[in-house]
């Protein structure tokens, strides 16, 4: 029997992409990758990620939402504007967005206002969030609290935090998405100490292609979908299951969170 996997997060309108999109996406289909989600990283973006959706209906799927590194050039009126992007049904989360203190390529300030106004399109719309956060831990929930009360729909994209971290973010009810970080013997301790206690009814996998390539695949460094069994394998192995079981469940997860008809 056969495995599908769903790869959440993936950045197909990279640069590093555009030479050869249509190979990477056949690549990634005929690797049992069957159901891609586009991150948008502007609304500019979802716009043409939502292009994408159209080519290959049930097979991508997009965010829609301001990435904390394009937060100064989100406009005034960014509020409207997810509301009006979000009415496509291909948009299946808000994001990525968040807050991105490692860089800090927008400044701080305008990290914040603009991914409190995601947070507000998600609490009224009730769409699921893709959310972003690096070195930012305690601004980032901070922000999450001053919105919501209640439980929190949606996924901390590329984890790479410590288990109390982890913990922190499940019992707002997030589910946590593990990328290829967690190959990479240089800086994965934490994060490995950390899936041993992550609930398969939490676990989201996916690539973030064309970066975080896992790190057995030393020849190639542009990462694709098609990778995605490689993060798959490591995981279980770490959470001590069965890969085909881990997979399972990182599906029925994704079907459930982003609401794909799968
Ligand atoms: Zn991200």
């Amino acid at each position: 029997m056969g495995i599908d996997y769903i790869d959440i997060g993936v950045n197909l309108l990279d640069e590093a992409f555009k030479k050869d999109l249509h190979e990477v996406l056949d690549r990634a289909f005929n690797s049992n990758i069957d159901i891609l989600i586009n991150t948008s990283s502007s609304i500019e973006e979802a716009n043409q990620s939502l292009e994408l959706t159209k080519k290959y209906p049930s097979k991508i799927y997009t965010t829609a939402g301001v990435h904390p590194h394009n937060a100064s050039i989100a406009s005034d009126q960014l509020k409207e504007e997810l509301i009006e992007v979000l009415q496509n049904d291909c948009i299946v989360a808000i994001g990525e967005c968040g807050l991105d203190y490692c860089r800090n390529f927008s400044p701080v300030e305008k990290q914040l206002s603009v991914f409190k106004t995601h947070l507000e399109v998600a609490k009224e719309t009730g769409l699921p969030l893709f959310l972003h956060q690096r070195d930012a831990h305690e601004d980032f929930i901070n922000c999450l609290n001053e919105i919501f009360n209640e439980p929190i729909k949606g996924v901390a994209h590329c984890f790479t935090g410590n288990t109390e971290q982890m913990k922190t973010y499940l019992d707002m009810g997030l589910y946590i998405g593990i990328t290829g970080w967690i190959c990479d013997e240089r800086r994965n301790q934490e994060l490995i100490r950390a899936v041993k206690q992550l609930p398969l009814n939490r676990v989201l996998i996916e690539t973030d292609s064309p970066y975080l390539i896992p790190r057995s695949l030393k020849k190639s460094r542009r990462n694709e979908p098609m990778h995605l069994p490689i993060v798959a394998m490591k995981l279980a192995e770490e959470m001590n299951i069965e890969a085909s079981r881990l997979v399972n469940h990182a599906r029925e997860n994704s079907i459930e969170l982003f609401g794909l008809s799968g």
